[in-house]
């Protein structure tokens, strides 16, 4: 799976064991400015895999997950030969409304377009499950286990408006020994405490396992992230997109806070002080402060039974390093999270 340095949004690129690739949220409102990835450097680090791209899943119809796609691949030489399906939240409809140019677009691909429980809420109830099965790395090598799991869908009821975040879906994917929970902007309440109470309810484990987490909303803290929810992850290692320079100034400190088990400490934010009323950090330099001290290219494997629990990366660049993280399972049960880029892919002439 790849977190890719697009700022203040999500795209996230997930490879199959058979090569197949699939795209999770693709989209940024992030100005074009400094080192973060746009059209151009998304394009080139695709290369020669336009084919391979089998499913595109929107979370919700928030610009910022979506925009990017009708940019990267244009209409006019669609590449996206193999594209089978677009799982989306909600309806069509919504969809037209919220996401004009992206509805538009989905048109023009062809693809089969999956909406979960006829844009009814799913996930947490016993009687309501979320009834489509992702056919992301559903075909994959003999030995190979890949398991994907929605745990919700639509739970804002798709009534649009400020609530769009909450219909987010929330996927979990099991690569081997990998649990890797993918939430795009859940949030709110009572949403996420039912989430909680349902899926960790006994004996069952189903979000108390996940691995690693893609902090939802960016690692935004007033609804998401939560003591709640991160209570009822408790992930070995977070993975969050963020802009610092934008003015939401995701990912928040707090969040890190809570993670570290600092929660309400605010003066022992791990990035700058003041992060209620300041976005942080302002300062790149201090982005290694949460990178997890990786700012080289190095392979450290996070073993499970690792107690040196909290790993945190951002896709935020530090200095001038690009900050696309690489997260993967190992035949030996374990998984590495790495940085492989540390500057924008370049295609011949530019
Ligand atoms: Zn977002």
């Amino acid at each position: 799976m790849y977190f890719l340095p697009v700022g203040q949004g999500d795209a996230t690129v997930i490879q199959c064991p058979d090569g197949s690739l699939n795209l999770y949220d693709w989209g940024s409102i992030s100005a074009r400015r400094g080192p973060f990835w746009a059209t151009k450097e998304l394009r080139c680090y695709l290369k020669c895999s336009f084919g391979d791209i089998q499913n595109i899943l929107v979370t919700h119809y928030n610009s910022d997950h979506y925009n990017l796609l009708p940019q990267t691949f244009p209409v006019k030489n669609h590449e996206l030969t193999g594209l089978k399906n677009i799982y989306i939240a909600c309806t069509e409809e919504l969809m037209k409304q919220k996401a004009d140019t992206f509805a538009e677009w989905v048109k023009t691909t062809k693809a089969k377009v999956e909406v979960f429980r006829g844009g009814k809420k799913c996930g947490p109830f016993e009687d309501e499950k979320c009834d489509i099965k992702l056919e992301m790395c559903s075909t994959t090598k003999k030995g190979l286990n890949v398991q994907t799991f929605v745990m919700a869908a639509n739970l804002g009821g798709c009534a649009g408006g400020s609530k769009l975040n909450v219909d987010s879906i929330v996927t979990k994917f099991i690569f081997g020994g990998l649990k890797i929970l993918l939430s795009g902007d859940f949030e709110g309440e009572p949403q996420v405490s039912t989430m909680v109470e349902f899926y960790n309810k006994g004996d069952k484990k189903d979000l108390e396992e996940t691995e690693v987490y893609h902090a939802a909303h960016h690692g935004a803290t007033s609804k998401a992230n939560t003591k709640t929810w991160l209570g009822g992850i408790k992930p070995k290692a977070v993975v969050s997109s963020g802009d610092p320079w934008h003015t939401y100034g995701h990912p928040r400190c707090h969040m890190f806070d809570l993670l570290l088990g600092k929660d309400n400490d605010m003066e022992k934010c791990l990035c700058e002080h003041g992060a209620a009323t300041n976005p942080c950090p302002r300062d790149s330099s201090k982005q290694d402060t949460y990178s997890c001290g990786q700012p080289e290219i190095k392979k450290e494997p996070v073993k499970k039974e690792n107690p040196n629990t909290h790993g945190i990366y951002t896709t935020t660049p530090l200095k001038d390093h690009m900050n696309l993280i690489h997260v993967a399972s190992t035949k030996e049960g374990s998984w590495t999270i790495t940085i492989p880029y540390t500057s924008v892919p370049k295609t011949k002439g530019d």
